[in-house]
């Protein structure tokens, strides 16, 4: 299988959509942070690979993987969402390869794998990292590069 470890901030939303009116982001509701134009890029690299995702965003935190896969699939996610990284005092690097070795174990065999993250804490893993940035998230230009990574199907 191919897998994408999906970060949110950063990622499927950035400071321009946020605050792109010039305005504070008049809500905190979690459900409005995403941009629809992040999740059509994401759409591309899972349709066009196969991929599926794991959720490595801080936004796991307390939720369910249910819970991530309703909120992803609310905002028009098609992706497949199989599960999240483990929760620790480790870096975001450490938790994806915590899961990979899961995965794994598990008997899944990993043919590839993206990190779509605006942090640069990947360890051993940077290879695998597409990095965004806050100010812009899922680009054109990152939608190519998760793709020359996991292969199209
Ligand atoms: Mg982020």
């Amino acid at each position: 299988m191919k897998l994408v470890f999906l970060d949110f901030d950063g990622v499927l939303n950035s400071s321009g959509f946020l605050y792109g009116s010039g305005e504070p982001f008049s809500t905190t509701s979690a459900d409005e942070k995403i941009d629809p134009e992040a999740v059509r890029r994401l759409n591309e690299i899972t349709d066009r690979t196969g991929a599926s995702i794991v959720v490595s965003s801080a936004w796991r935190i307390g939720k369910r993987v249910a819970d991530l896969r309703g909120l992803l699939h609310r905002h028009g996610v098609t992706g497949q969402v199989v599960g999240a990284t483990p929760t620790g005092g480790r870096t975001r690097g450490d938790q994806i390869a915590e899961s990979l070795e899961y995965q794994q174990r598990l008997g899944r065999v990993i043919e590839s794998f993206v990190i779509l993250d605006d942090d640069r804490d990947m360890g051993p893993l940077t290879d695998a990292l597409v990095k965004t940035t806050q100010a812009r998230g899922l680009q054109d230009e990152h939608v190519a590069q998760a793709i020359e990574i996991l292969g199209e199907k």
